[in-house]
């Protein structure tokens, strides 16, 4: 770890890098600098108890949509506003190839998942949401694997990658809330190697905006295996 660092360390003088919002020169590989850092929004309490949507006032603890359609998984939580800066920041580490943004979503996603409620201590997986093998050679990377992976090693979860995914869909971000039913429907199955034996699994995934996507994995897990908790931790979140 110690030699890691070390390497860390040096790669960071010879190649600084630079803030992708403000230019100015930062001290690590991340993409922003402190003070822009700053400025990404976290999500905030109150919100729905179990979809983790933002509410606004008091009262009522479980948002319309829970309460009129409720969601398969347990619980869902977000660590941030999927807005301004940290889109960006996602958008480029997906779409241009910026694996080296992993560190830096890693680090914001412990510290989310730390200030959560989601309850660490019963967890016995974590799993992420799988791309197909034709996207996954594109992008080279799937970058909610790599948020599991970190999660996993952090809090001593076990990782599973039996969520497989066989149809190509499109980016849920930019189609309606219809579309994305559609769109996502049978899209998942399992592999043999999630074990019988795990009983409350954790779902990661960059970005919730309707569920569509965790609310469909989540239904493929449950029909693998009934009576399964299911939580979902994504980075982001969407706040219409
Ligand atoms: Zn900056
Ligand atoms: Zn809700």
């Amino acid at each position: 770890m110690k030699v890691l660092n070390i390497v860390d360390d040096l790669l960071s003088i010879l190649y600084p890098s630079f803030c992708i919002n403000c230019g100015e020169k930062t001290e690590n590989p991340y993409p922003l600098c402190n003070k822009c850092g700053e400025e990404i929004e976290e999500i905030r309490y109150p919100y729905c108890k179990i979809c983790g949507r933002p509410l606004i006032g008091s009262g009522n603890n479980i948002c319309g949509g829970c309460i009129k359609d409720p969601p398969p998984f347990k619980m869902a939580r977000s660590g941030y506003v999927y807005t301004g800066i940290i889109k960006e920041v996602i958008h480029m580490w997906k779409y241009s190839q910026k694996r080296g943004f992993s560190k830096f979503l890693n680090s914001l996603a412990i510290k989310a998942i730390l200030k959560s409620d989601i309850p660490i201590n019963l967890l016995d997986g974590v799993t992420y949401i799988p791309l197909t093998g034709t996207s996954l050679r594109k992008r080279g990377f799937n970058q909610t694997e790599d948020l599991a992976r970190n999660i996993s090693h952090k809090f001593k979860i076990s990782l599973y990658r039996g969520l497989k995914k066989k149809k190509e869909t499109r980016e849920q971000v930019f189609l309606s809330e219809k579309e994305r039913l559609k769109n996502i429907k049978d899209a998942f199955y399992i592999s043999s190697d999630i074990p019988d034996s795990v009983n409350n699994l954790l779902i990661i995934d960059d970005v919730y905006t309707t569920g569509a996507t965790v609310k469909e994995a989540t239904k493929t897990l449950l029909a693998n295996k009934k009576g399964l908790n299911v939580y979902v931790f994504t980075l982001t979140r969407g706040v219409q």
